[in-house]
């Protein structure tokens, strides 16, 4: 027979010993979208200590779309090596390009993600950073409907060695740091340069390039590096995205080793 307070004694906890679990991090993501869930693979799969919060109920970020809500997404070669890696197929298209079903890919990389040792909670608000000694060395979390209410309830804090910041266009992590902080970031203005125009090319090169530690401990990547650092946009090519969340792993590694 079922007993439905072990039912309740099991999720609380097994949430509980989860959350107390990442309270200290060598790396915390915020977001799950396709740069923050590829970053989050290679971390865990170097062995890294690494969690990752999103304030969505499901998460995938701005994959499951497509283009238009046209439910594929288009990668080009070198994104495709990074599904390779991670074992996700994609079908030819045409010379130098693939698409993949956008529920397949936001799934397998959730699922790729998870299995090589990534701890996502969803319904997590990061609603700040930890700031100490001119660094960024962790995240206020609370949980999403908070901040939906708008009650007034204080969050939780964890620290981390490294935060990435992958919370797409609005780039919220870095906002919050700006914001709160006003500190100069490492961009050519010393501050956020806000997203360009469309250009499929330097978009995708700029993704990858303005992929880097931004201010003492704080990474951005994917949507919100090219809006950080005034790159261009590029439609729903996801290549970009892939190579983005590899660099900044491999990138955030070099540094904890
Ligand atoms: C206006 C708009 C324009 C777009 N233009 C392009 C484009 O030009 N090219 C393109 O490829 N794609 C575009 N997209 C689609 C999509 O954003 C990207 O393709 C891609 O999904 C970005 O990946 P990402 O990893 O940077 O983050 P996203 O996929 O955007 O994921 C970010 C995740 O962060 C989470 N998040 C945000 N803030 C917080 C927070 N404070 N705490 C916790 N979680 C948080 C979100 O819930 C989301 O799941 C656009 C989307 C929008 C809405």
């Amino acid at each position: 027979m079922l007993n439905e307070v072990t039912i309740s004694q099991a999720i609380i906890t097994t949430y509980m010993n989860k959350l107390m679990d990442v309270l200290e991090l060598d790396v915390a993501i915020a977001g799950a979208g396709p740069s923050g869930l590829v970053a989050g693979y290679y971390l865990a799969h170097a062995g890294k200590k690494v969690a990752l919060f999103d304030k969505k109920l499901s998460i995938g970020g701005g994959i499951w779309g497509g283009g238009m809500m046209f439910n594929e997404i288009v990668v080009q070669d070198e994104g495709k090596e990074v599904l390779d890696e991670l074992g996700i197929p994609a079908k030819p298209f045409t010379k130098g390009y693939y698409t993949l079903d956008s529920v397949d890919a936001a799934a397998s990389l959730v699922y790729t993600s998870i299995r090589a040792g990534l701890r996502i909670f969803n319904l997590i608000n990061v609603e700040d950073i930890v700031y100490k000694s001119d660094r960024v060395c962790g995240l206020v979390i609370n949980w999403s409907t908070v901040e939906m209410t708008g009650l007034h309830v204080d969050p939780l804090t964890l620290h981390s060695s490294f935060v990435l910041d992958a919370t797409g266009h609005p780039a919220n992590i870095t906002q919050a740091l700006v914001r709160k902080m006003g500190v100069k970031l490492g961009t050519p203005t010393g501050s956020i340069m806000g997203e360009r125009s469309m250009d499929a090319n330097l978009g995708e090169r700029h993704t990858v390039e303005n992929t880097r530690e931004v201010y003492p401990g704080l990474f951005v990547s994917g949507m919100a590096a090219n809006a950080v650092y005034g790159g261009y946009r590029m439609g729903a090519v996801f290549g970009g995205m892939f190579l983005s969340g590899k660099k900044a792993a491999h990138e955030i590694i070099g540094k904890l080793s």
